[in-house]
């Protein structure tokens, strides 16, 4: 496993590190859903305190005993374009949608937000799993028909001839929509950075508002307890570091990480940022 130095290098300010590119990140909540198992058969560290800091700290990810997930994907709009980070579950009939019993409903919310699938510039996806790849195509086509999507290396190597991969992935493959690229880089006013673990290719998306953390915290208590293991990532050690240096990173800048399924940001000593919406329900969009 590569080892990625640059999350630890500290910026010598933000506007250094990003690049001084002024973002607009639009929250788009595609679906909430509970978790098919139960949360300390998905978290085996799970305890008391973890669900009492949970339902005190965050109960938009607590529905009953369960654990509610929200499937979030980030409008990234600047001079230098529109940037979709992860697209959701995807529609009714789709893998995403059948699994968790709901089905998304991101291109209503990309026109609440006076957004069209046409305007979008590039997908950037966090990894290739299939509550994050929904709406990237029906299998024949692109959902975003101008929109490069990008991905790192290690992870398409990872799920090349899987069933996601299949379904979703090479339909933007044939298109020649897919950007593949390795390790750190800039992208739009954004950079990219690896934090694998969760997969072998994760990567973490920085903006000047939010870091936008895709699956590194799949739940908020791992803000609180990096060293909190959910069941199905790939390299448990390597996920905590990832955790580690995402926190040490949003510690240094002062920007909260928006991750893919907890109810709202977090900033670095694991306090939720403002939440617009109230309560364990889809989000209405709002801007970070
Ligand atoms: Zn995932
Ligand atoms: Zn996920
Ligand atoms: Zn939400």
């Amino acid at each position: 496993m590569p080892c990625y130095t640059d999350l630890r290098r500290q910026p010598d300010s933000v506007g250094d590190w990003m690049g001084a590119l002024a973002v607009d990140v639009t929250v788009l909540c595609d679906a909430v859903a509970v978790f098919p198992e139960g949360v300390s058969d998905a978290l085996p560290g799970w305890g008391v305190e973890e669900a009492a800091w949970t339902g005190r700290v965050m109960p938009g990810n607590v529905r009953g005993d369960g654990w509610l997930l929200h499937f979030h994907s980030y409008l990234v709009v600047s001079d230098a374009g529109v940037v979709l980070v992860d697209a959701g579950i995807g529609p009714a009939g789709g893998e995403g949608a059948e699994w968790l019993g709901v089905a998304g409903r991101l291109p209503r919310l990309m026109g609440q937000v006076g957004v069209e699938a046409a305007d979008v510039d590039a997908v950037v996806l966090t990894h290739v799993h299939l509550d994050h790849v929904g709406w990237v195509s029906d299998g024949v086509r692109p959902g975003f028909p101008r929109a490069e999507h990008v991905v790192q290396r290690d992870e398409l190597e990872h799920v090349r001839g899987g069933t996601t991969y299949s379904n979703r992935i090479r339909p933007i493959e044939d298109a020649g929509q897919l950007r593949v690229v390795d390790g750190e880089i800039a992208l739009r006013g954004m950079r990219l950075v690896p934090t694998p673990g969760h997969t072998p290719g994760h990567q973490s998306v920085v903006t000047e508002r939010a870091i936008l953390g895709g699956d590194v915290l799949v739940h908020p208590a791992q803000a609180r307890w990096p060293e909190l293991t959910y069941v199905y990532e790939r390299d448990p050690a390597v996920a905590i570091t990832s955790r580690r240096d995402l926190l040490a990173l949003a510690a240094a800048t002062g920007i909260p990480i928006a991750a893919a399924h907890p109810h709202a940001p977090l900033s670095a000593d694991a306090s939720p940022v403002v939440v617009e919406s109230g309560g364990d329900v889809v989000c209405a969009p709002y801007r970070l």
